[in-house]
């Protein structure tokens, strides 16, 4: 057992919390001792990782940053990390489009199991909150996006859940303005960051000691909160489509990796597997990236340099596996409820997925709100969208954690091959996690 690499010993929590939750479900009372007495283990655990988020941006982009030698290279870094980021995704709805229209699992499903459905879950606050998210995100004028990723308050920023990139933007431009005022004057702050940096770190592997147990709370959680077995069921053919669209995703990152960078793809996905496991146990890539930055920076041996800028904003803004879900579930609900789609609706569904991946936050359950907005650019009626929504509701969850696993996939091939392109690819550094957890041990 203490030979045990941090993924075999994340995977035994997560199966024996699965494992856990179905016997629970068995047992009366069982759903509430789980909700009151281990769920919030998993708790505790996702807000840990959400605290040292920020500090670590700052610390390891600042670092980042202030150790580049040519700021130009930073500006090609940006231009390359977006350009790749955009590239993905397209490349994800269509293998969703392909799919859902080769399978077409809407087209099976009985009008007994749309009624039943809907009766479940159509005026269910979460469905009905989904819909009102994203009827506020609609208002919002087409250069917003712009005008919310620059922050008026460092601290307002730094302090309030979900403005990753107006952060993200306040220490692009400290870091910059650091590396002008020359070596000399910023090596008080550089060194500050450099051991802010060395600290965090510290504090992820500290947190990393009891990720085994938190999933095992996280996921029995998950599995006593899962709805009706029947209507699970009856969904089987949609959700089949949505994991094997992500799985394929997962077998394109493969490849790539391959091609461009020479890397042994197995070797790639063994040492990222803590943070897909987490990702899929969390259902947020946000929760995730502390545990990706590591994982890429010392596993596969991405310079700092664009880890710290590739992985923050993929957390934010490249979303793979939503974009994919987005197409699959679009066009799945479209054909239950019999709404013709056509070439250009589907044309349509890639544009506004791919605009609705980037708008969706990194956090569970995010990528239906943006749904909503996909759904309605192709003409669906508004008074069937609670409908719609129920519809795919039962399966979110489970779709969301496999989904989330793609996205932090997505981002950390895409910070290998941008590394590889910058040369900054290099051997990995110690065995920080696997090591160190044996040694606090
Ligand atoms: N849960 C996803 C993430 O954090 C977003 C979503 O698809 O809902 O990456």
């Amino acid at each position: 057992m203490k030979k045990l690499a941090l993924h075999w010993k994340i995977l035994i929590g997560m199966l024996l919390g699965i494992l856990f939750g179905f016997t629970m479900t068995f047992v009366s009372g069982g759903q509430d001792f789980v909700v009151d007495w281990i769920s919030p283990f998993g708790t505790i655990f996702v807000k840990l990782l959400k605290l040292i988020a920020i500090p670590l941006i700052l610390a390891s982009l600042i670092k980042g940053i202030s150790d580049l030698k040519d700021i130009s290279k930073f500006k090609d870094m940006g231009i390359r990390t977006i350009i790749t980021y955009i590239v993905t995704t397209v490349i994800a709805i269509t293998i969703g489009l392909l799919l859902v229209n080769v399978f077409q699992p809407g087209n099976g499903i009985s009008e007994e199991t749309v009624a039943k459905l809907t009766e479940t879950y159509a005026q269910d606050s979460g469905v009905q909150s989904k819909i009102a998210e994203a009827g506020a995100q609609k208002e919002r004028g087409p250069l917003q996006f712009l005008v919310d990723m620059v922050p008026d308050n460092a601290i307002n920023a730094m302090s309030e859940n979900g403005l990753m990139l107006q952060v993200i933007f306040f220490t692009i431009f400290f870091g910059i303005s650091m590396l002008l005022i020359g070596e000399e004057a910023a090596k008080p702050l550089k060194k500050f960051f450099d051991a802010l940096n060395d600290v965090v770190l510290k504090m992820v592997d500290l947190i990393m000691l009891i990720a085994p147990v938190a999933v095992f709370a996280l996921l029995a959680n998950v599995v006593v909160s899962s709805g009706d077995p029947d209507l699970l069921y009856a969904l089987l053919k949609y959700a089949l489509v949505v994991v094997g669209g992500l799985f394929l995703m997962i077998v394109f990152y493969s490849i790539v990796v391959t091609i461009f960078t020479k890397k042994n793809p197995f070797w790639f996905l063994k040492e990222i597997s803590p943070a897909q496991l987490l990702a899929f146990s969390t259902s947020s890539s946000a929760a995730t990236l502390p545990v990706t930055m590591e994982r890429v920076e010392e596993h596969i041996g991405v310079d700092k340099e664009v880890s710290s800028f590739v992985l923050p904003v993929g957390a934010t803004i490249n979303m793979d596996g939503t974009s994919l879900y987005q197409g699959v579930a679009a066009v799945f609900i479209s054909q239950a409820l019999g709404h013709h789609l056509g070439l250009g609706d589907q044309l349509t569904i890639v544009l506004t997925a791919l605009l609705a991946s980037i708008g969706s936050a990194a956090v569970p359950g995010a990528g239906m709100v943006m749904l909503v907005i996909v759904l309605e650019a192709v003409g669906f009626p508004a008074d069937k969208l609670a409908i719609g929504l129920a519809l795919i509701f039962a399966v979110d969850r489970p779709l969301d954690m496999c989904r989330t696993v793609v996205n932090v996939t997505g981002d950390a091939t895409v910070s290998m091959l941008v590394a590889k392109a910058l040369g900054k690819l290099g051997v990995p550094k110690e065995k920080r996690w696997d090591d160190h957890y044996e040694e606090v041990k």
